[in-house]
């Protein structure tokens, strides 16, 4: 196998702030329909990793193959197009718009047709519109606005959002924070269904959610990988019980 084989091949990855090394000469890959977990204690290096990978911060050095392309020398907007959705930790749906429009906006191009055709719609678009609401169980809820949804269902339709443009990656951060017991497991049903031809990254806390969708996990600290594997074999490393428990 080579690391073209991998949907993303992060190799050598380093930024520096002001001479500190958030992320130190960092590699991973991602395997195609894999849900990769990155886990580590504040400060790990984690989210930086995906500011890295969706263009938001530049370099220091090294390389991301995603999909053969490069993405450190692509633009955020590039990156999106290339089959990149990120999704930051609070949502950033539009609250005064409902449901329908709130994915409707999301698919390519349509932020256009939607003010030249004053809101009529074509049956592809309905259609594409309802099969993501199905997926992220607001079916029933097309017409409410943003503002009246609930916690847990402003995620699943941020997440809706970025599903509507296909990407073959998804980067969530913390997804189920604040959400239900309920709710959680409904989002990990969700994260385990849409892998069919997509590949998932996420950053969690929550070991029993953890458990529940990773394929791997990766553990950070310093901005280096301080253990990797599945579940079960990060969780008895001792260097990770170290690092958890000296905190
Ligand atoms: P995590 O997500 O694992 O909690 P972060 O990626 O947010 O960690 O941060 C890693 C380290 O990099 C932290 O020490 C943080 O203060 C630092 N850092 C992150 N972004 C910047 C920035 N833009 N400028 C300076 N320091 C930063």
């Amino acid at each position: 196998a080579t690391n073209n084989d991998f949907l993303l091949a992060v190799e050598g990855l380093t930024v520096s702030f002001d001479g500190f090394k958030a992320v130190d000469d960092l590699s991973f890959y991602v395997d195609r329909d894999e849900i990769r977990v990155i886990i580590g204690p504040n400060g790990a290096g984690k989210t930086t990793v995906l500011d890295l990978i969706c263009g938001k911060t530049r370099a220091t050095a090294g390389s991301i193959r995603f999909e053969g392309r490069e993405l450190t020398k692509m633009s955020e907007h590039e990156i999106v197009r290339a089959g990149v959705g990120r999704k930051f930790q609070t949502p950033s749906i539009y609250e005064d718009l409902t449901v329908f429009e709130n994915l409707e906006l999301s698919i390519p191009g349509t932020r256009h047709v939607f003010k030249a055709l004053g809101f009529r719609r074509d049956r592809a678009v309905v259609e594409r519109v309802t099969r993501i609401a199905e997926e992220i169980f607001l079916a029933d809820q097309l017409t409410r606005r943003g503002d009246e949804l609930a916690h847990g269902q402003k995620q699943w339709l941020e997440i809706g959002m970025l599903l509507i443009q296909d990407p073959a990656l998804l980067m969530l951060d913390e997804p189920v924070a604040g959400m239900s017991v309920a709710e959680r497991t409904k989002t990990a049903d969700l994260l385990n269904r849409i892998t069919r031809g997509r590949s998932v990254i996420v950053i969690e806390h929550d070991m029993n959610f953890v458990k529940d969708i990773a394929h791997k996990v990766t553990v950070l600290h310093q901005g280096r990988i301080l253990s990797e594997g599945d579940i079960d074999k990060v969780q008895s490393d001792p260097k990770v019980i170290e690092v958890y428990l000296g905190h």
